[in-house]
């Protein structure tokens, strides 16, 4: 961020006395503070409280109907929260405040659960149109890129394994590649945040490890939040991981603390286990 925007876009906030969990010194790069949102007299989320660190990599998981959507879409803006902040660096940004567009901005990038691309266009392509429509100037589909702007595309390319079709129409890749590439549209836009939701839905054993390696790879530069069902594959890549359950926070810690949690096996991996049994009966 330059200073010229950084000085029109932070409000400085008094530091809350509770912050931070943090490791000395270092600050949230996002911080959920006890957010509730209510959908006609339903609460979908309940003082929900959450801080994620800079370059981490997080894994949300949960129930159906837990509020792992709604958590996304307060984050980005989607939805208001009725009372709570969405805080970015410490508590220098808001986000309750900005609009969709403006978080987007600020770097958050948020991958749905089905793939977005443009089908009829090429792999370059869509990546050329994710990183000019960020700018948010239309006349600049038309202006070269800069030599920056294709070193970006170039490696994001590298990054998602997809230099060897650059040329490839996205209709025809494979449903694995499709979601890299939408992972690449998102960072040739160079966020700061991804929230991912659901990403190997659908993918093969070998797609998924390669997603796995993907998003393990991507954290650091950037933190990565992932919502994700399939229980093997958050194994696979967790650090921290977080339970939500009816919009709180059941638990955090690491997957062996969050799997040996009484409350959580009661009312989720307990399901999922009953339901493997049931589906092996079958
Ligand atoms: P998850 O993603 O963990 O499955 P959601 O965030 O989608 O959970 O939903 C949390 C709860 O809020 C669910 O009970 C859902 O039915 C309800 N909900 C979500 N969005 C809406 C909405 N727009 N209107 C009414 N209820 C909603
Ligand atoms: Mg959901």
């Amino acid at each position: 961020m330059t200073t010229e925007s950084a000085s029109s876009e932070v409000r400085v906030h008094t530091v809350s006395p509770e912050l931070p969990r943090l490791g000395m010194n270092v600050q949230p790069i996002l911080w959920v503070d006890n957010v509730s949102v209510s959908f006609e007299g339903f609460k979908a989320l309940t003082n929900l409280t959450l801080q994620l660190d800079p370059g981490e990599l997080r894994c949300i998981i949960g129930p159906n109907g837990a509020g792992k959507t709604t958590m996304m879409d307060v984050i980005t803006g989607k939805t208001r929260p009725d009372t709570g902040r969405v805080y970015m660096f410490g508590q220098a940004l808001d986000l309750t405040e900005k609009s969709e567009a403006e978080i987007a901005r600020l770097g958050i990038g948020r991958k749905f659960q089905r793939p977005t691309v443009f089908e009829n266009l090429t792999v370059f392509e869509n990546l050329e149109l994710a990183l000019k429509t960020n700018k948010g100037v239309w006349s600049s589909l038309f202006a070269r890129l800069s030599s920056e702007q294709s070193d970006r595309i170039s490696q994001a390319l590298t990054t998602i394994n997809l230099t060897g079709r650059v040329h490839t129409q996205a209709g025809l890749l494979a449903h694995g590649q499709k979601q890299w590439l939408e992972i690449g549209m998102l960072l040739v836009q160079d966020p700061k945040v991804l929230l991912v939701d659901e990403p190997v839905a659908g993918m093969t054993h070998r797609e998924m490890d390669r997603t796995a390696e993907l998003l393990q790879q991507l954290a650091g530069e950037h933190t990565v939040v992932v919502v994700e069902h399939d229980m093997d594959f958050v194994r696979s890549i967790a650090k921290r991981v977080t339970v939500l359950h009816e919009g709180r926070v059941l638990a955090e810690g690491s997957m062996d603390e969050v799997q040996n949690d009484a409350k959580v096996i009661e009312v989720y991996l307990g399901s999922e286990a009953a339901q493997r049994e049931q589906e092996k009966a079958c």
